[in-house]
């Protein structure tokens, strides 16, 4: 029977670490300055901790300074905002961004409006939102999953342009950002979400499906057209009572199945998840750039 192929999302963001760190070598090199990039971490989620702590490691491996506020679960709205404008000041910051979600006395909107665009490198700044979905203008950043999405079907040679996608989901994160990228990418794009009622025939019908919709085992081989090109954004914790910690992670996807139809498919894990860190440092690298004046030769 047919057999996907894999896109290696881990050996893909590992090329693009590399490029990066070269890039860096030469700004260190060329005017003794390297990127920066500052994390602003309110209260004391576990998730959220290991989610800011690989950052900053990802940061230090590809020579990039890393810099961080952790502030307890108390902290006012005000001292956050303070925080996030003494890394909007800060020349040695390239890449301001704070991690989420914020306790609830907190207003996230008014935090995440109060990044510089200049240094919104999570791309989650409603200037730079706007941006991404206006003909004729171009936002400094764009939010680092749905991005890495685009950088896996480009680098594995995936045309884009006249297919018809679908995107599964439609959060300020995820889906409405990664539609906007496929649409600047001239596909047609169908966006569904929990209140469309044929899913399986919409995503039937689409050459590429993006799947972020956060539930397990969703999109099954029967909702596949035969060499779709699929994206699983999901990352779901499944009871596994075989694995050590009684748990596992799967996508949006039910592999095995959609193996046996798609030609192309991203693991999980794998696939997506190491892009976004990847994303994160590009996006930081080019502010740098940007900042700096720094042209390769
Ligand atoms: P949200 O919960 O914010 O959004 C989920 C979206 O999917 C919503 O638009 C929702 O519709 C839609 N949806 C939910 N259930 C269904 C359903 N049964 N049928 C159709 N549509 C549905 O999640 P995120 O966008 O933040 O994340 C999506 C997934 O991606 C999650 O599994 C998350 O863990 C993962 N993720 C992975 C990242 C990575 O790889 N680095 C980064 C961020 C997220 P509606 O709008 O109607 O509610």
């Amino acid at each position: 029977s047919p057999s996907a192929n894999i896109i290696d999302g881990e050996a893909i963001a590992q090329e693009i670490k590399l490029e990066i760190a070269e890039v860096v070598e030469k700004m260190r090199s060329a005017i003794g300055k390297v990127p920066g990039l500052a994390v602003v971490l309110v209260g004391s989620r576990r998730d959220s901790e290991t989610y800011v702590r690989r950052k900053q490691r990802a940061c230090e491996k590809v020579g990039f300074n890393s810099y961080g506020v952790s502030l307890p679960e108390t902290a006012t709205e005000e001292e956050v905002l303070e925080a996030v404008r003494k890394f909007n000041a800060d020349p040695n910051v390239h890449g301001v961004l704070v991690q989420l979600p914020l306790p609830r006395h907190i207003c996230e909107e008014k935090v995440v409006g109060a990044v510089s665009i200049q240094k919104d490198v999570d791309g989650f700044h409603p200037m730079n939102v706007g941006r991404l979905a206006m003909q004729g203008r171009a936002p400094l950043f764009v939010s680092c999953t749905p991005k890495g999405c685009i950088e896996l079907l480009l680098r594995s040679g995936v045309q884009i342009e006249g297919k018809h996608a679908v995107v599964i989901g439609r959060s300020n994160v995820v889906g409405m950002p990664a539609a906007l990228l496929l649409q600047r990418q001239n596909a047609t794009v169908t966006v569904v979400h929990s209140h469309t009622p044929n899913l399986a025939e919409v995503t039937r019908n689409s050459d590429i499906v993006i799947a972020a919709a956060g539930v397990p085992f969703m999109v099954q081989g029967s909702w596949l057209k035969p060499g779709a090109v699929v994206i699983d954004v999901g990352i779901n914790y499944i009871e596994d009572p075989d694995s050590e910690n009684g748990y596992r992670v799967v996508g949006d996807v039910y592999y095995a199945e959609a193996c046996q139809v798609a030609s192309l498919i991203t693991p999980v894990p794998g696939g997506v998840g190491p892009m976004t860190i990847a994303m994160l440092l590009s996006n930081t690298l080019d502010s740098a750039k940007l900042a700096f004046g720094f042209v390769e030769n």
